[in-house]
């Protein structure tokens, strides 16, 4: 689960780690009001969406070439870039074309930046470890920076008996090329980081740029932070915390019926039980020739509701042109499954072609029952037969 900027902050500021003062705005008035209530002559506006490259994103129909991040001078200047703003669509290299409609945006305190550098948390799966990741060359995307200039990447990795260690911390500080008071400020900052990201269960927590000001301080001027939803249950602080105006529509529906679901780019809808399976799936429809719209794994429990409930967000896709349900009945019996997949097509009044490929305890049952039901359901006998066969039936319609 992702996070706004200024929630991120807020969480960070609770850990001790240093961010500059802000709040967050609805409308423009409220934007001036808090632009006054913060010190120092300028403040910075800043779009709230639930992805990066925001200062040099532009605003859909505004040739002002001005992004989602704006300096203000005044109060009534954070006022006016807080009105161009919300309620406009951003976008930005990582929204992709049909950009994000900014609905709040955060104001803070503007400052006066003498380096720019790059601090991630993440979880190092081939080390078992949480790594840290620093880099003198901030405000940049970190995966440019590795393939250009791999060097300029330090990492540490934390042991989680210990925690990150005093003098991990100060050689991240000496490799970014920190000096005198800076250092003890960027152990203090990475280490209350590190605190934050374990404490919090975070999946990433990325400062980019985290700045040294003029006056030697380390801030973060960016954050982005995601948990780890199986962890969700422990902070249901946290789970408030969830913007769902950000969220695919159909990935919500998906998770408030328990079922796995990402929407992809294809037109062939895949419902599947089991994440490996899934992903085999999804493999084997690509090795045919098609594309799968989505990769979902309705559970090893699957109920004929759920069935229905996964038939329903699949057909919601517009891009579906065909369904591939792809189950082997292992602990489910495939007489239970094919009777919850007759009762959803009927349902949603099935309109594209669905091949069905079943395996397992009752699958003779199973194939009657679709046999029977009067349907135009094409049946399959293994991975390779469904595959072929969804991706002929769809081209076959097109
Ligand atoms: P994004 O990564 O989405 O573009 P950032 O928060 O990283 O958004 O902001 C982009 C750039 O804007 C930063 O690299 C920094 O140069 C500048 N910036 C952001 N916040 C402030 C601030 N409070 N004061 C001064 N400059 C800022
Ligand atoms: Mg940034």
């Amino acid at each position: 689960m992702n996070i706004h900027e200024y929630q991120a902050k807020e969480l960070l500021r609770k850990y001790g780690v240093a961010v500059l003062q802000g709040g967050v705005a609805w409308t423009a008035d409220e934007a001036g009001r808090i632009a006054a209530s913060l010190p120092g002559p300028v403040s910075v506006v800043k779009a709230q969406i639930h992805a990066g490259g925001r200062g040099k994103g532009r605003f859909e129909g505004d040739s002002s070439g001005k992004g989602g991040v704006r300096l203000a001078r005044s109060p009534e200047e954070a006022a006016e870039h807080a009105r161009a703003m919300l309620g406009h669509v951003l976008v930005t290299a990582q929204t992709g074309p049909a950009g994000k409609k900014v609905q709040r945006v955060y104001v803070e305190e503007g400052c006066d930046i003498a380096r720019e550098l790059y601090l991630g948390l993440l979880v190092d799966r081939g080390a078992g470890r949480v790594a840290v990741i620093a880099s003198s060359e901030g405000g940049v995307e970190i995966e440019e920076v590795a393939a250009t200039h791999p060097e300029r990447i330090l990492r540490e990795t934390i042991d989680p008996a210990t925690g990150l260690m005093p003098f991990q911390a100060r050689k991240l500080a000496f490799g970014l090329g920190l000096k005198g008071k800076e250092v003890a400020q960027f152990t203090a900052f990475v280490t209350a980081a590190a605190r934050a990201f374990v404490d919090l269960d975070c999946g990433i927590l990325e400062i980019n740029p985290l700045v040294v000001t003029k006056d030697g301080a380390v801030v973060a001027l960016d954050a982005k932070m995601a948990f780890d939803d199986n962890a969700l249950f422990r902070h249901p602080d946290l789970a408030a915390l969830r913007d769902e105006t950000e969220m695919d529509p159909r990935e919500l529906e998906a998770a408030k019926h328990d079922l796995n679901y990402v929407a992809l780019d294809g037109n062939i809808g895949c419902m599947v039980n089991g994440a490996g399976l899934a992903m085999a799936t999804m493999d084997i429809i690509k090795l045919y020739g098609g594309e799968p719209a989505n990769f979902l794994d309705v559970g090893g429990g699957a109920t004929k509701e759920r069935v229905t409930a996964a038939f329903k967000i699949i057909l919601s896709d517009p891009k579906v042109e065909g369904i591939l349900v792809n189950i082997f009945g292992g602990i489910m019996r495939c007489d239970v499954i094919a009777e919850g997949v007759v009762a959803a097509a009927r349902e949603v009044s099935l309109n594209v072609p669905l091949v069905v490929r079943l395996e397992g305890t009752n699958v003779e049952l199973g194939k009657r029952i679709l046999a029977a039901s009067g349907l135009p359901i094409v049946s399959a006998d293994n991975l390779a037969d469904a595959a072929e066969k969804i991706v002929r039936e769809v081209k076959k319609a097109a």
